[in-house]
């Protein structure tokens, strides 16, 4: 069977995960010629300023803003887990669409989900990559899916945690934060009451890391493994040296 393959998949526990942490570099890759698929883990019920349903209109409509397809796989929103299930999830995903580059967030437990979500990647990445799933019980959710090994795991910073001391590298998302915060503000129900302030919150952190590094806005990633170029001279310039 052949399903539609996409260069890049980016994994957020919730919808506006992906936006708030890399919308900028999701962007930009689609204006790179790059297709991007956006999987929410589950569908941000119940949303606590919306009624049901809401947050997944709102969650279509930030991916067309971006240019992106999206999927949610059927987690239960607060019960996020690494369990078996949510790995086959994660692994069919990877092994219908065949991406070079897979992102997700990186959660310490602030939000359980956030944290969960971290290892379900990483966990479906590997599996996604395992032969001979048919000569282990139990595993219809791959059936019919051939294993893919990807390029790059990277991981960006989840919004709710403090800041990270250092990272991988960022991306300079100046030319298209725009598009960033439109996807975002089609989350009204998510950035208001309450939360109003939190889209100053998501800014303040990306113009930090721009400073870092000489640019107006940048988003910070961490990689899972070590990162080899054949040229040290593909990197923009720095703040220091
Ligand atoms: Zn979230």
């Amino acid at each position: 069977m052949s399903w539609k393959s996409y260069d890049v998949i980016a994994f957020g526990a919730h919808p506006d995960d992906v936006e708030a942490v890399m919308g900028g570099t999701v962007a930009k890759l689609v204006e790179k010629g790059r297709s991007v698929l956006l999987v929410d883990l589950c569908d941000g019920e119940p949303a606590r300023h919306a009624a049901r349903g809401v947050r997944a209109m709102q969650a279509q409509k930030a991916a067309q803003l971006l240019g992106t397809d999206r999927t949610t796989l059927s987690l239960q929103d607060r019960l996020i887990q690494d369990t078996i299930s949510a790995r086959f999830g994660v692994a069919r995903l990877i092994r219908m669409h065949k991406p070079s580059l897979v992102f997700t967030t990186s959660g310490s437990g602030v939000h359980p989900d956030h944290k969960a979500v971290t290892d379900i990647v990483v966990n479906g990445v590997f599996y996604a990559r395992l032969p001979k799933w048919e000569e282990v019980p139990e595993t219809e959710a791959l059936e019919g899916t051939e294993a893919h090994e990807i390029k790059h795991l990277f991981f960006g910073h989840c919004r709710m945690e403090p800041p990270w001391p250092n990272f991988d590298f960022a991306v300079d998302v100046t030319g298209t934060y725009e598009k960033k915060l439109e996807a975002l503000r089609a989350y009204e129900a998510v950035f208001s009451g309450d939360q109003a302030t939190l889209l100053d919150k998501y800014m303040a952190e990306d113009r930090y890391i721009g400073s870092l590094a000489g640019v107006q806005y940048a988003e910070a990633f961490r990689a899972r493994s070590p990162l080899l170029v054949s040229d040290p001279e593909v990197f923009s310039g720095s703040r220091f040296g």
